[in-house]
């Protein structure tokens, strides 16, 4: 369902706090070298990332009821997901997107999206080993990718082998 001024409104406030807080830690990471990937590639549309958005939490949330449930209750009344499951290795809760269109593949609240939208798939830059959707166009490459190439070139390994431990490592430009 289209979002409202309310919502619209309530979803500006959380988009403020979570770009400010992803900017904090991301400058602090900086520091500490992180990301190790660099995003490559464009956005299709293919739209699978909308088909179960996840949500990432820690421990203490993801066991503590009243937060758990205060999570859950704000993503399914402002941010129009609805908690379909969850990972508790993890601690991730997975959702179906009600703004998400199957047929037109489109989000009728794309301006008002959430910023965990907006930030995806730049987030998995951030991971040990970056994992996307086969349909997108998106791919990460290791920041050290060409040092690697190079002395992985000098072993004379098999090219099967080579081209293994490229897609492994995220060295492919
Ligand atoms: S999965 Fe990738 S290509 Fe498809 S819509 Fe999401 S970001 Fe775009
Ligand atoms: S709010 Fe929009 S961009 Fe975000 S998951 Fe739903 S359909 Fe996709």
């Amino acid at each position: 369902m289209k979002d409202g001024l309310g919502r619209r409104f309530l979803k500006r406030i959380a988009r403020f706090c979570y770009t400010f807080d992803l900017k904090t830690t991301r400058f602090i990471w900086k520091a500490k070298g992180e990301p190790k990937f660099e995003l490559k590639g464009y956005c299709n549309g293919c739209g699978i990332c909308c088909e179960s958005p996840m949500i990432q939490t820690n421990p203490i949330f993801f066991h503590l009821k009243s937060v758990r449930w205060m999570i859950l209750t704000w993503h399914r009344v402002v941010n129009g997901f609805d908690y379909v499951g969850e990972n508790k290795r993890f601690y991730t809760f997975s959702f179906r997107c009600t703004h998400w269109d199957s047929e037109t593949k489109l989000c009728d609240s794309y301006e008002s999206r959430p910023g965990l939208c907006r930030d995806y798939p730049r987030n998995l830059t951030y991971t040990v080993d970056p994992q996307f959707f086969e349909e997108c166009s998106y791919y990460a490459v290791n920041k050290n990718a060409a040092r690697l190439r190079k002395s992985l070139e000098n072993q004379k390994l098999p090219p099967e082998k080579l081209a293994e431990i490229y897609e492994k490592l995220h060295l492919k430009e």
